[in-house]
Protein backbone atom coordinates (compact mmCIF):
# COMPACT_ATOMS: atom_id res chain seq x y z
CA UNK A 1 0.00 0.00 0.00
CA UNK A 2 2.70 2.15 0.67
CA UNK A 3 4.28 2.18 -2.48
CA UNK A 4 0.56 3.57 -3.91
CA UNK A 5 -0.18 7.37 -5.19
CA UNK A 6 -2.76 9.26 -4.13
CA UNK A 7 -4.13 7.36 -1.30
CA UNK A 8 -5.32 7.84 2.25
CA UNK A 9 -4.08 5.02 4.25
CA UNK A 10 -6.17 4.56 7.53
CA UNK A 11 -3.80 2.24 9.38
CA UNK A 12 -4.98 0.00 12.64
CA UNK A 13 -3.39 1.83 15.51
CA UNK A 14 -0.79 -1.02 16.30
CA UNK A 15 0.62 0.04 13.12
CA UNK A 16 3.85 1.47 14.86
CA UNK A 17 4.40 -1.03 17.32
CA UNK A 18 6.67 -2.53 13.52
CA UNK A 19 9.42 -0.24 13.14
CA UNK A 20 9.48 -1.14 9.68
CA UNK A 21 5.88 -0.68 9.34
CA UNK A 22 6.97 3.55 9.93
CA UNK A 23 9.85 3.36 7.08
CA UNK A 24 7.87 1.94 4.41
CA UNK A 25 4.96 4.33 4.61
CA UNK A 26 7.56 7.22 5.00
CA UNK A 27 9.08 6.05 1.78
CA UNK A 28 6.43 7.64 0.01
CA UNK A 29 3.93 9.73 2.49
CA UNK A 30 3.07 11.75 5.07
CA UNK A 31 2.45 10.00 8.58
CA UNK A 32 -0.29 12.27 10.40
CA UNK A 33 -1.41 10.79 13.85
CA UNK A 34 -4.92 12.08 15.13
CA UNK A 35 -5.20 12.24 18.40
CA UNK A 36 -8.03 12.22 20.80
CA UNK A 37 -8.80 11.74 24.58
CA UNK A 38 -9.53 8.48 25.70
CA UNK A 39 -12.93 9.63 26.59
CA UNK A 40 -13.81 10.45 23.27
CA UNK A 41 -12.21 7.60 21.75
CA UNK A 42 -14.14 4.83 23.99
CA UNK A 43 -17.40 7.51 22.88
CA UNK A 44 -16.62 6.73 19.04
CA UNK A 45 -15.87 3.50 19.52
CA UNK A 46 -19.78 2.95 21.30
CA UNK A 47 -20.97 0.05 22.17
CA UNK A 48 -18.86 -1.86 20.22
CA UNK A 49 -18.91 -5.40 22.20
CA UNK A 50 -17.63 -7.34 18.99
CA UNK A 51 -13.86 -4.91 19.60
CA UNK A 52 -11.15 -7.29 20.83
CA UNK A 53 -9.29 -6.29 24.35
CA UNK A 54 -6.06 -6.57 23.70
CA UNK A 55 -5.13 -6.90 27.28
CA UNK A 56 -7.87 -8.80 28.89
CA UNK A 57 -9.19 -5.50 30.73
CA UNK A 58 -12.63 -3.28 29.69
CA UNK A 59 -11.95 -1.01 26.90
CA UNK A 60 -11.13 2.10 29.00
CA UNK A 61 -8.54 0.05 30.86
CA UNK A 62 -7.15 -1.59 27.74
CA UNK A 63 -7.39 1.44 25.86
CA UNK A 64 -5.18 3.21 28.74
CA UNK A 65 -2.50 0.88 28.78
CA UNK A 66 -2.48 0.55 25.16
CA UNK A 67 -2.00 4.03 24.68
CA UNK A 68 0.64 4.45 26.98
CA UNK A 69 3.02 1.95 25.74
CA UNK A 70 2.34 3.33 22.09
CA UNK A 71 2.48 7.03 22.86
CA UNK A 72 5.77 7.36 22.56
CA UNK A 73 5.86 5.29 19.27
CA UNK A 74 3.26 7.58 17.36
CA UNK A 75 5.31 10.79 18.38
CA UNK A 76 8.28 9.38 16.80
CA UNK A 77 6.53 8.03 13.67
CA UNK A 78 4.44 11.34 13.51
CA UNK A 79 5.32 13.70 10.62
CA UNK A 80 2.12 15.91 11.24
CA UNK A 81 -0.08 15.71 15.11
CA UNK A 82 -3.63 16.94 14.75
CA UNK A 83 -6.07 16.90 17.68
CA UNK A 84 -9.24 15.87 16.70
CA UNK A 85 -11.06 16.98 19.84
CA UNK A 86 -14.45 18.16 19.12
CA UNK A 87 -14.16 18.22 15.25
CA UNK A 88 -15.76 16.70 12.74
CA UNK A 89 -14.18 14.10 9.77
CA UNK A 90 -14.20 17.25 7.35
CA UNK A 91 -12.47 19.61 9.71
CA UNK A 92 -9.47 17.24 10.03
CA UNK A 93 -9.55 16.62 6.75
CA UNK A 94 -9.29 20.42 5.99
CA UNK A 95 -6.61 21.08 8.69
CA UNK A 96 -4.17 18.12 7.19
CA UNK A 97 -5.03 19.48 3.13
CA UNK A 98 -3.90 23.01 4.89
CA UNK A 99 -0.06 21.50 6.18
CA UNK A 100 2.30 22.62 3.44
CA UNK A 101 4.89 19.64 2.41
CA UNK A 102 8.39 19.67 1.46
CA UNK A 103 9.98 16.30 0.51
CA UNK A 104 13.28 15.02 0.03
CA UNK A 105 13.58 13.52 -3.71
CA UNK A 106 16.25 11.21 -4.00
CA UNK A 107 17.33 7.14 -3.55
CA UNK A 108 18.13 5.89 -1.00
CA UNK A 109 16.55 8.27 1.53
CA UNK A 110 15.70 6.20 3.97
CA UNK A 111 19.05 7.54 6.54
CA UNK A 112 18.42 11.51 5.35
CA UNK A 113 18.94 13.84 8.42
CA UNK A 114 16.99 16.38 6.61
CA UNK A 115 13.96 15.24 7.80
CA UNK A 116 14.58 15.19 11.25
CA UNK A 117 16.59 18.67 11.15
CA UNK A 118 13.65 20.24 9.17
CA UNK A 119 10.70 18.68 11.05
CA UNK A 120 12.44 20.09 14.56
CA UNK A 121 12.79 23.62 12.87
CA UNK A 122 9.08 23.86 11.49
CA UNK A 123 7.85 22.87 15.43
CA UNK A 124 10.21 25.52 16.79
CA UNK A 125 8.65 28.05 14.82
CA UNK A 126 4.91 27.23 14.80
CA UNK A 127 4.94 26.44 11.44
CA UNK A 128 2.37 24.40 9.77
CA UNK A 129 5.05 22.69 7.94
CA UNK A 130 5.91 18.98 7.25
CA UNK A 131 8.94 17.49 5.88
CA UNK A 132 8.84 14.01 4.30
CA UNK A 133 10.94 11.61 2.16
CA UNK A 134 10.00 10.49 -0.86
CA UNK A 135 12.35 7.66 -2.65
CA UNK A 136 12.51 8.18 -6.49
CA UNK A 137 14.37 6.26 -8.58
CA UNK A 138 13.39 8.49 -11.96
CA UNK A 139 13.08 12.19 -10.95
CA UNK A 140 10.28 13.13 -13.77
CA UNK A 141 7.39 11.58 -11.93
CA UNK A 142 8.75 12.81 -8.69
CA UNK A 143 8.88 16.29 -9.65
CA UNK A 144 5.45 16.35 -11.44
CA UNK A 145 4.23 15.41 -8.32
CA UNK A 146 5.63 18.60 -6.84
CA UNK A 147 3.16 20.24 -9.16
CA UNK A 148 0.48 17.53 -8.60
CA UNK A 149 0.61 17.51 -5.21
CA UNK A 150 0.82 21.11 -4.05
CA UNK A 151 4.11 20.67 -2.65
CA UNK A 152 5.56 23.75 -1.26
CA UNK A 153 9.25 22.59 -2.20
CA UNK A 154 11.74 19.86 -2.74
CA UNK A 155 15.17 19.07 -1.54
CA UNK A 156 16.75 17.08 -4.73
CA UNK A 157 19.59 14.79 -3.43
CA UNK A 158 21.92 12.05 -5.31
CA UNK A 159 21.21 10.68 -8.31
CA UNK A 160 19.23 13.56 -9.35
CA UNK A 161 21.07 16.75 -8.89
CA UNK A 162 21.60 16.98 -12.21
CA UNK A 163 19.30 15.24 -13.84
CA UNK A 164 16.75 17.40 -12.43
CA UNK A 165 17.18 20.57 -13.67
CA UNK A 166 15.60 20.02 -16.97
CA UNK A 167 11.88 19.59 -15.45
CA UNK A 168 12.39 22.77 -13.49
CA UNK A 169 10.36 26.45 -14.90
CA UNK A 170 13.30 28.52 -13.87
CA UNK A 171 17.11 27.99 -12.63
CA UNK A 172 18.31 30.37 -10.34
CA UNK A 173 21.85 31.51 -11.84
CA UNK A 174 23.85 30.23 -8.85
CA UNK A 175 22.54 26.88 -9.73
CA UNK A 176 22.66 26.76 -13.35
CA UNK A 177 26.31 28.50 -12.80
CA UNK A 178 27.67 24.57 -11.18
CA UNK A 179 24.81 22.94 -13.06
CA UNK A 180 22.83 21.15 -10.49
CA UNK A 181 20.23 21.63 -7.73
CA UNK A 182 19.55 20.54 -4.14
CA UNK A 183 16.33 22.58 -4.17
CA UNK A 184 13.26 23.23 -5.83
CA UNK A 185 11.01 26.03 -4.40
CA UNK A 186 7.34 25.81 -5.56
CA UNK A 187 6.17 29.19 -6.37
CA UNK A 188 2.37 28.81 -7.23
CA UNK A 189 3.02 26.12 -9.94
CA UNK A 190 6.46 27.80 -10.83
CA UNK A 191 9.08 25.18 -10.04
CA UNK A 192 12.65 27.14 -9.64
CA UNK A 193 15.64 25.28 -8.53
CA UNK A 194 18.37 26.38 -6.37
CA UNK A 195 21.96 24.65 -5.06
CA UNK A 196 22.69 26.06 -1.22
CA UNK A 197 25.65 23.25 -1.14
CA UNK A 198 28.30 25.20 -2.55
CA UNK A 199 27.20 28.75 -0.62
CA UNK A 200 26.64 26.21 2.63
CA UNK A 201 29.92 25.15 2.11
CA UNK A 202 31.34 28.90 2.40
CA UNK A 203 29.54 30.03 5.27
CA UNK A 204 30.54 26.54 7.19
CA UNK A 205 34.14 27.55 6.03
CA UNK A 206 33.78 31.17 6.95
CA UNK A 207 33.01 30.46 10.53
CA UNK A 208 36.67 29.40 10.79
CA UNK A 209 38.24 31.83 8.07
CA UNK A 210 37.97 34.14 5.11
CA UNK A 211 38.68 32.32 1.95
CA UNK A 212 38.85 35.64 -0.02
CA UNK A 213 42.74 35.73 -2.00
CA UNK A 214 43.56 32.16 -0.25
CA UNK A 215 45.42 29.38 -1.38
CA UNK A 216 42.89 26.21 -1.60
CA UNK A 217 43.40 22.33 -2.02
CA UNK A 218 40.04 20.89 -3.21
CA UNK A 219 40.43 17.09 -3.21
CA UNK A 220 37.20 15.81 -4.92
CA UNK A 221 35.45 16.28 -8.68
CA UNK A 222 31.86 15.14 -7.60
CA UNK A 223 28.78 16.72 -7.07
CA UNK A 224 29.63 18.14 -3.61
CA UNK A 225 33.28 19.60 -5.46
CA UNK A 226 31.61 20.93 -8.06
CA UNK A 227 29.13 23.39 -5.81
CA UNK A 228 31.67 24.15 -3.84
CA UNK A 229 34.68 24.74 -6.19
CA UNK A 230 31.87 27.19 -8.22
CA UNK A 231 30.93 28.81 -4.94
CA UNK A 232 34.73 29.60 -4.04
CA UNK A 233 35.32 31.34 -7.09
CA UNK A 234 33.07 33.48 -6.23
CA UNK A 235 35.46 34.59 -3.27
CA UNK A 236 38.05 35.10 -5.85
CA UNK A 237 40.15 32.26 -4.60
CA UNK A 238 43.39 31.09 -5.75
CA UNK A 239 42.32 26.95 -6.77
CA UNK A 240 43.75 24.23 -7.04
CA UNK A 241 41.68 20.98 -8.12
CA UNK A 242 42.94 17.20 -7.31
CA UNK A 243 41.13 14.22 -7.97
CA UNK A 244 41.91 10.76 -7.61
CA UNK A 245 41.20 10.22 -11.69
CA UNK A 246 42.68 13.05 -12.99
CA UNK A 247 40.89 13.92 -16.13
CA UNK A 248 38.38 14.54 -13.81
CA UNK A 249 40.27 17.37 -11.62
CA UNK A 250 41.11 18.80 -15.07
CA UNK A 251 37.19 18.93 -16.54
CA UNK A 252 36.32 20.52 -13.28
CA UNK A 253 39.01 23.32 -13.33
CA UNK A 254 38.23 24.42 -16.66
CA UNK A 255 34.28 24.41 -16.17
CA UNK A 256 34.95 26.61 -13.07
CA UNK A 257 38.17 28.57 -14.03
CA UNK A 258 40.76 26.97 -11.30
CA UNK A 259 43.84 27.84 -11.34
CA UNK A 260 46.02 24.40 -10.98
CA UNK A 261 44.98 20.89 -11.29
CA UNK A 262 46.17 17.26 -10.99
CA UNK A 263 45.74 13.71 -9.73
CA UNK A 264 46.65 13.02 -6.10
CA UNK A 265 50.32 13.36 -6.84
CA UNK A 266 50.37 16.64 -6.55
CA UNK A 267 49.56 16.26 -2.31
CA UNK A 268 52.50 18.28 -1.50
CA UNK A 269 50.93 21.27 -2.63
CA UNK A 270 48.96 21.44 0.54
CA UNK A 271 52.52 22.09 2.01
CA UNK A 272 51.92 25.58 0.58
CA UNK A 273 48.07 25.95 0.80
CA UNK A 274 46.23 28.04 3.64
CA UNK A 275 42.94 26.01 3.21
CA UNK A 276 42.26 22.28 2.66
CA UNK A 277 39.06 21.01 1.77
CA UNK A 278 38.27 16.96 1.08
CA UNK A 279 35.06 16.94 -1.16
CA UNK A 280 35.38 13.13 -1.58
CA UNK A 281 33.94 10.07 -0.15
CA UNK A 282 37.23 9.20 1.66
CA UNK A 283 36.74 9.08 5.61
CA UNK A 284 33.23 8.34 5.13
CA UNK A 285 32.22 5.16 7.75
CA UNK A 286 34.11 3.53 10.75
CA UNK A 287 36.90 2.79 8.27
CA UNK A 288 39.59 5.53 9.11
CA UNK A 289 41.40 6.30 5.97
CA UNK A 290 42.08 9.56 5.03
CA UNK A 291 43.36 10.93 1.35
CA UNK A 292 46.66 13.30 2.83
CA UNK A 293 49.52 12.46 4.43
CA UNK A 294 49.74 14.17 7.85
CA UNK A 295 53.39 15.59 7.08
CA UNK A 296 51.54 17.80 4.49
CA UNK A 297 49.32 19.20 7.64
CA UNK A 298 50.97 22.71 8.96
CA UNK A 299 49.03 24.55 11.62
CA UNK A 300 48.61 27.61 9.25
CA UNK A 301 46.24 25.36 7.11
CA UNK A 302 42.64 25.43 7.69
CA UNK A 303 41.04 21.66 6.88
CA UNK A 304 37.24 21.03 6.25
CA UNK A 305 36.03 18.18 5.65
CA UNK A 306 32.78 17.78 4.28
CA UNK A 307 32.33 14.36 5.07
CA UNK A 308 29.97 14.69 8.36
CA UNK A 309 29.76 10.93 9.27
CA UNK A 310 31.36 10.14 11.14
CA UNK A 311 31.74 13.87 12.77
CA UNK A 312 35.38 13.03 13.49
CA UNK A 313 37.02 11.98 10.59
CA UNK A 314 40.80 10.33 10.36
CA UNK A 315 41.58 13.84 8.41
CA UNK A 316 39.95 15.76 11.24
CA UNK A 317 41.58 14.37 14.13
CA UNK A 318 44.95 14.19 12.10
CA UNK A 319 44.74 18.10 11.62
CA UNK A 320 43.74 19.15 15.29
CA UNK A 321 47.16 16.81 16.13
CA UNK A 322 49.02 19.42 14.00
CA UNK A 323 47.25 22.48 15.69
CA UNK A 324 45.26 23.35 12.42
CA UNK A 325 41.76 25.38 12.42
CA UNK A 326 39.25 22.83 11.69
CA UNK A 327 35.61 22.93 9.84
CA UNK A 328 33.62 19.65 10.13
CA UNK A 329 31.71 18.63 7.36
CA UNK A 330 28.00 18.99 9.46
CA UNK A 331 28.32 22.56 9.38
CA UNK A 332 28.24 22.54 5.80
CA UNK A 333 25.22 20.37 5.94
CA UNK A 334 23.42 22.94 8.70
CA UNK A 335 23.94 25.65 6.17
CA UNK A 336 22.65 23.97 3.02
CA UNK A 337 19.96 22.97 5.30
CA UNK A 338 19.06 26.24 6.55
CA UNK A 339 19.18 27.92 3.74
CA UNK A 340 16.71 25.38 1.89
CA UNK A 341 14.78 26.09 5.09
CA UNK A 342 14.45 29.74 4.59
CA UNK A 343 13.65 29.46 0.86
CA UNK A 344 10.57 27.25 1.75
CA UNK A 345 9.61 29.04 4.50
CA UNK A 346 10.31 32.64 4.38
CA UNK A 347 11.54 32.52 8.17
CA UNK A 348 15.47 32.85 8.73
CA UNK A 349 16.60 29.37 9.97
CA UNK A 350 16.44 28.51 13.83
CA UNK A 351 20.52 27.56 13.36
CA UNK A 352 20.93 26.49 16.84
CA UNK A 353 18.29 24.37 17.41
CA UNK A 354 18.71 22.57 13.72
CA UNK A 355 22.83 22.05 14.82
CA UNK A 356 21.63 20.43 18.00
CA UNK A 357 18.98 17.78 16.12
CA UNK A 358 21.78 17.42 13.58
CA UNK A 359 24.64 16.46 16.29
CA UNK A 360 22.56 14.52 18.19
CA UNK A 361 21.34 12.22 14.72
CA UNK A 362 25.20 12.02 13.82
CA UNK A 363 25.63 10.15 17.35
CA UNK A 364 27.78 13.51 19.32
CA UNK A 365 27.54 15.70 21.65
P1 LIG B 1 30.55 11.76 -5.84
O1 LIG B 1 29.95 12.69 -6.83
O2 LIG B 1 30.30 10.30 -5.95
O3 LIG B 1 32.16 12.00 -5.88
C1 LIG B 1 33.01 11.18 -5.16
C2 LIG B 1 34.41 11.76 -5.16
O4 LIG B 1 35.21 10.98 -4.24
C3 LIG B 1 35.13 11.68 -6.50
O5 LIG B 1 35.97 12.80 -6.64
C4 LIG B 1 35.94 10.39 -6.37
O6 LIG B 1 37.09 10.36 -7.18
C5 LIG B 1 36.37 10.48 -4.92
N1 LIG B 1 36.73 9.17 -4.37
C6 LIG B 1 35.90 8.14 -4.11
N2 LIG B 1 36.62 7.10 -3.58
C7 LIG B 1 37.91 7.52 -3.52
C8 LIG B 1 39.11 6.90 -3.06
N3 LIG B 1 39.11 5.66 -2.57
N4 LIG B 1 40.26 7.61 -3.12
C9 LIG B 1 40.26 8.87 -3.62
N5 LIG B 1 39.15 9.51 -4.06
C10 LIG B 1 37.98 8.83 -4.01
O7 LIG B 1 30.15 12.15 -4.36
P2 LIG B 1 29.64 13.59 -3.83
O8 LIG B 1 28.16 13.70 -3.95
O9 LIG B 1 30.49 14.64 -4.42
O10 LIG B 1 29.94 13.44 -2.25
C11 LIG B 1 31.27 13.36 -1.77
C12 LIG B 1 31.24 13.33 -0.25
O11 LIG B 1 30.75 14.57 0.25
C13 LIG B 1 30.35 12.27 0.36
O12 LIG B 1 31.01 11.72 1.47
C14 LIG B 1 29.13 13.04 0.82
O13 LIG B 1 28.50 12.43 1.95
C15 LIG B 1 29.75 14.35 1.22
N6 LIG B 1 28.83 15.47 1.14
C16 LIG B 1 28.71 16.26 2.23
C17 LIG B 1 27.86 17.34 2.21
C18 LIG B 1 27.72 18.19 3.44
O14 LIG B 1 26.77 18.97 3.51
N7 LIG B 1 28.64 18.11 4.38
C19 LIG B 1 27.11 17.64 1.06
C20 LIG B 1 27.29 16.83 -0.08
C21 LIG B 1 28.15 15.74 -0.02
P3 LIG B 1 37.02 9.76 -8.68
O15 LIG B 1 36.53 10.87 -9.55
O16 LIG B 1 38.43 9.37 -8.97
O17 LIG B 1 36.09 8.58 -8.64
Amino acid sequence: MAKRDNIINATGGGVVVRGQNISRLKQNGLVVWLTASVDTLLQRIGEDEGRPSLTGKTHREDMEITLAERQPLYQKAADITIDTENKTPQAVAELIAKVKICCLIGDPVEHSLSPPIHNAAYKALGLNFAYITRRASDIEPAIADIRTNGFRGASVTTPHKVSALKYLDRIDPTARKIGAVNTIVNDNGVLIGYNTDGTGAIKALEETTNPGGKKVVLIGAGGAALAIAAALKEKNVNLIILNRTGAKAKELAKKVGAEDYGSLDKLELVAKSDILINATTVGMTESGETIVPQAFLHKRLTVFDIVYNPKETRLITEAREKGCPIVYGHKMLLYQAAQQFQLFTGHPAPLELMESVLVKALGGG
